[in-house]
C-alpha cells in the first residue's frame, strides 16, 4: 500500500515517540507497558486528530476549499487541531461546537480547548446538546457557498475513511519501530469515540498482517454499538483503499465498562489513572479521553487481562489541553503551609 498517492499536507511531528512506562509497569507488576506519544504530533498541543488532518486538509487544498468547518464537543481537541491546521495552511476556520453538558462553568466555556481554538484564530458558535451537527454544518456551508466561499466540512472527530488513512499510517509506523526495536507487541490500548482511530489502526494492521490485537476504550456508547461503528469505519478505509473486506469482525473489541456517567462526565478511576500518569512519568492525559482509556488499561492489567510476560502499548492520544477547563475533577491540595 502507497499511502503517498492520497493527497496529504505534513502537520505532525512523525514518527511520534514509542517508550517504555518503566514505573507504572512496576506499579502494576503486569506486563510490559509502553506508550506511543501520539500527544506529541506538535499541533497546538498535538493529539491524534493531526495524523487524520494530514489526509484530510490535503484533500481540501486539492479541491481548492478556502474555508474549514468542523463540529465536536466545546471541549473538543479535534476542533482545536483543526483550527491550528487551518492556520498553519491560511485557510478560515470556523467551529460548530455542540454544548452536550449544559456547563455553565467559566473554565468549561472558555478556558482549555476554547482558549486555544480562538488564539489560532478560529470563530467558534454553539448549538445545543442533541442537534444534528452534520446537518447545522451542511446548512452553514450553503450559507457560506452562497457568499461566495468554498467551505469543505470535516466531520466530527476528522473521523471518515479519509482521515482514517492517518491511523493506517499510524499502524505501519508502529510496526516498523517495534520491528527496530525488536519488540514484540502483543496489544494496544486506546480510547475510542467517532472511531477513526481504531477503524484506521485495524485496517492499517490487517493490511500489513500484524497480529497485535487492539482494545478499543469507549468513552461514550455502549460495547455493541461501539463495536459496530469501528468495524463499518475500518471496513470502509478498506474498501477506499481498494484492499478488500480484510478486517475481521472478531478483530473489532471495545470495553464500554469505564464511561461512567456519560461523554466527559468524571470518574473516579479517570482521576485514579490521570494521577498516577502524571506522578508516576510525568505523563499529562486528559479526562474526557486518555484518562477514562488510561483507566480501562490500568484496571484491564490489574484483572490479569494480559499476559504478565508480554508487552503492551498504549496510544497516547492527546487531550491535555482540556485539564484546565476541568479544575473541579481533580480533588487538588493546593498550596500548603511550609
Ligand atoms: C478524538 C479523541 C480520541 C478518540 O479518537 P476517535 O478517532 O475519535 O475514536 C481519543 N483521545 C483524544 C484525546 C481525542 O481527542
Amino acid at each position: 500500500m502507497n499511502l503517498a498517492k492520497y493527497p496529504r499536507v505534513t502537520l505532525g511531528h512523525l514518527p511520534t515517540p514509542l517508550e517504555p512506562l518503566h514505573r507504572l509497569s512496576e506499579e502494576l507488576g503486569g506486563p510490559r507497558i509502553w506508550i506511543k506519544r501520539d500527544d506529541c504530533t506538535g499541533l497546538a498541543t498535538g493529539g491524534n486528530k493531526t495524523r487524520k488532518l494530514e489526509f484530510l486538509m490535503g484533500e481540501a487544498l486539492e479541491l481548492g476549499a478556502d474555508t474549514i468547518l468542523t463540529q465536536g464537543a466545546t471541549q473538543s481537541n479535534h476542533a482545536r487541531q483543526t483550527a491550528a491546521a487551518a492556520a498553519r495552511l491560511g485557510l478560515t476556520c470556523h467551529l460548530l461546537l455542540e454544548d452536550r453538558t449544559g456547563s455553565d462553568n467559566a473554565d468549561y466555556n472558555f478556558n482549555g480547548n476554547v482558549l486555544l481554538d480562538q488564539l489560532v484564530g478560529a470563530s467558534i458558535s454553539t448549538r445545543p446538546g442533541g442537534s444534528d451537527m452534520q446537518k447545522e454544518m451542511e446548512e452553514l456551508a450553503d450559507r457560506l457557498k452562497a457568499d461566495g466561499k468554498r467551505p469543505y466540512i470535516i466531520p466530527g472527530g476528522g473521523s471518515n475513511p479519509v482521515g482514517a488513512l492517518g491511523y493506517v499510517n499510524a499502524a505501519m509506523e508502529l510496526a516498523y519501530q517495534a520491528n527496530c526495536m525488536n519488540l514484540d507487541i502483543a496489544n494496544i490500548v486506546h480510547a475510542t469515540g467517532s472511531t477513526g482511530t481504531q477503524g484506521g489502526l485495524l485496517a492499517g494492521l490487517s493490511m500489513i498482517n500484524s497480529d497485535i490485537e487492539v482494545l478499543g476504550i469507549s468513552v461514550k456508547a455502549p460495547k455493541q454499538v461501539q463495536e459496530e461503528n469501528v468495524f463499518d469505519m475500518a471496513r470502509r478505509t478498506c474498501d477506499y483503499m481498494g484492499i478488500g473486506d480484510i478486517v475481521e469482525r472478531e478483530d473489532v473489541v471495545v470495553n464500554s465498562d469505564y464511561v461512567g456517567g456519560g461523554y466527559g462526565v468524571p470518574t473516579d478511576s479517570m482521576v485514579e489513572a490521570v494521577t498516577m500518569l502524571a506522578r508516576l512519568e510525568g505523563i499529562l492525559l486528559d479526562p474526557v479521553y486518555s484518562g477514562k482509556g488510561m483507566a480501562g488499561m490500568i484496571d484491564q492489567v490489574r484483572k490479569g487481562a494480559f499476559d504478565a510476560d508480554s508487552n503492551i502499548v498504549f496510544i497516547h492520544t492527546g487531550g491535555a489541553a482540556a485539564l484546565s477547563a476541568y479544575v473541579d475533577a481533580f480533588n487538588l491540595p493546593g498550596y500548603v503551609d511550609m
